[in-house]
């Protein structure tokens, strides 16, 4: 029997796993994870966190199933290299990812290992279309709702693969490094204490995270998922990132459960093109590498963005006076995690009011996301700035309060995040620097002591904006307030 090395990288799951589903198949498997610092975009702050309570269940798992999983540091290559000569092992397999450095890295990895004698089997990256035939009539689509027109008529995954009931060891065991030695799980400061209470990591937790969400909140997504005062949305988007799930796991489940309740469609459907912009974004991100660092639209690389260390600061702590805004930079610091309109009002206000450029905050967010994603975090900072690929138009400038207002009405995420304002009622929890101050006085508010006074003031800041954006050409004709 063939021994095989199946090296895992963000795909820390047993399910639907075609590199680990067809090695068990042929033979004893020695399950590796190598954390390699030479490579790019890794995970920091949050991610890595969640990768490394990612990675003990899924190390729990392999155990139980046969094979404990081998966790090694240093060179790709020269890990892979050594435990097959150590394992005895013929073959290394694994699925590949999506980022675009992992292609020319994976091609010359495999080159390299293909050189010693070793064989070598890869897999596609968990994607719902081939980025490659997806083409338009004039090359790659750069319009969402076009690329989606051709994707969702042909959206219908097979089965995902079962996971392996047992998985044989090799014959020649070899050593681990011991994973809690990395440093990742933080102690002192222990900033991830919030995130332990509110997220279990982990292949078994994602996919009760979709069943609940399948059976409980489908039927609402559309109505809810932009409410800020309760959970109308999934919360898949860490378990994802790590490969706990697929895409295609969750398009097959969400496909059966509108088959099952025919009054859940349109929701069904709102949900399915949120994934569909997941995948847009990979595939923007395969297309058009350079939109990493800079804009698709390169009339806004001259952008003049300001250097404000002090603005920054107050909006990545939550003290822009603006109780929207600093209540969602607080959760997100706190839990990892703020729902899709918490990062458009927050990016908005960044790129926007404070007019600091989108790479400082997608920097923040890569720290401090649990689900921080290359391609979506890139993709939709460019989108809020106005400077993407079929981005929101220049002058779509979110209101903090009329969004506040609208998604979050009586004030609970408010009051939740900002207990210093907490005393103030909803008439004015959006607005405190428009509260009488006798009102003020009662709830124990000084502005500007005990809570902030606004960094900017809004319609002069969107005036400033409209102008700078404008200036350059920026996409759209007519200005409009945002509610
Ligand atoms: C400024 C900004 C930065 C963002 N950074 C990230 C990031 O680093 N990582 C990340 O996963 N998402 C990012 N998003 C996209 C989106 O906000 C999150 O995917 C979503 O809020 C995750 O919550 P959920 O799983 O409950 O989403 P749901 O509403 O339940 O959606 C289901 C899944 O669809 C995908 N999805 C939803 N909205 C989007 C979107 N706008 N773009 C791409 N995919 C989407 C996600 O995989 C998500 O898990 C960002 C959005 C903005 C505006």
């Amino acid at each position: 029997m063939n021994t095989s090395i199946v090296w895992f990288r963000k795909d820390l799951r047993l399910k639907d796993n075609p590199a680990l589903f067809h090695s068990a198949r042929s033979g004893p498997i020695l399950p590796v994870y190598i954390w390699d610092e030479t490579l790019p975009e890794q995970e920091e702050g949050a991610s890595r966190w969640w990768l490394h309570e990612s990675l003990l269940s899924l190390a729990r798992s392999l155990s139980s199933t046969g094979s404990p999983l081998v966790f090694a540091r240093g060179s790709t290559k020269e890990v892979l290299v050594h435990f097959a000569k150590r394992s005895n092992a013929q073959k290394i397999v694994w699925n590949e990812l999506t980022e675009p450095w992992a292609k020319t890295f994976d091609l010359s990895l495999k080159k390299e290992l293909l050189s010693t004698g070793l064989k070598v089997e890869t897999y596609p990256p968990d994607l719902l279309s081939d980025p490659e035939s997806m083409m338009g009539k004039n090359g790659p689509y750069r319009v969402f709702g076009q690329f989606w027109k051709r994707l969702r008529p042909a959206l219908d995954p097979s089965a995902p693969f079962p996971a392996p009931e047992r998985i044989f060891p090799p014959e020649f065991s070899v050593i681990s490094e011991y994973l809690p030695e990395w440093g990742w799980n933080p102690s002192r400061p222990d900033w991830a204490k919030e995130m332990r209470e509110k997220w279990i990591p982990g292949e078994e937790q994602a996919h009760m995270t979709l069943n609940t969400f399948l059976d409980e909140r489908l039927q609402s997504y559309e109505k809810n998922r932009d409410r800020l005062d309760h959970e109308g949305y999934s919360m898949l988007s860490p378990f994802l990132h790590a490969g706990e799930i697929t895409s295609r796991q969750i398009v097959r489940a969400t496909l059966d459960k509108m088959h099952e309740h025919p009054g859940w469609q349109n929701d069904g459907e709102k949900f399915l093109s949120e994934l569909g912009w997941r995948e847009f974004s990979r595939y923007l991100l395969i297309h058009f590498p350079k939109m990493i660092s800079e804009p698709f639209q390169p009339k806004f690389s001259s952008f003049p963005w300001k250097d404000n260390p002090e603005a920054l600061l107050a909006w990545k702590s939550g003290k822009t006076g603006y109780p929207v805004i600093d209540a969602t930079m607080r959760q997100l610091w706190a839990i990892g995690y703020i729902p899709n309109r918490s990062r458009m009002i927050s990016a908005s206000f960044l790129t926007k009011d404070l007019l600091i450029s989108w790479k400082e905050g997608a920097r923040w967010f890569r720290e401090t996301l649990v689900d921080h994603d290359l391609a979506n975090n890139t993709v939709s900072w460019q989108w809020v700035s106005g400077m993407g690929v079929d981005a929101a138009p220049y002058f779509r400038i979110y209101n903090p309060v009329l969004q506040g207002e609208r998604y979050d009405p009586e004030g609970i995420a408010i009051r939740k995040w900002i207990p210093e304002i907490k005393g103030l009622p909803n008439q004015w929890i959006h607005r405190p620097w428009e509260a009488p101050e006798p009102l003020l006085k009662r709830a124990g508010i000084i502005l500007g002591k005990t809570y902030p006074a606004p960094i900017v003031d809004h319609s002069y800041a969107r005036q400033e904006a409209l102008a700078l954006f404008g200036a350059l050409g920026g996409k759209g004709q007519k200005p409009e307030l945002m509610a």
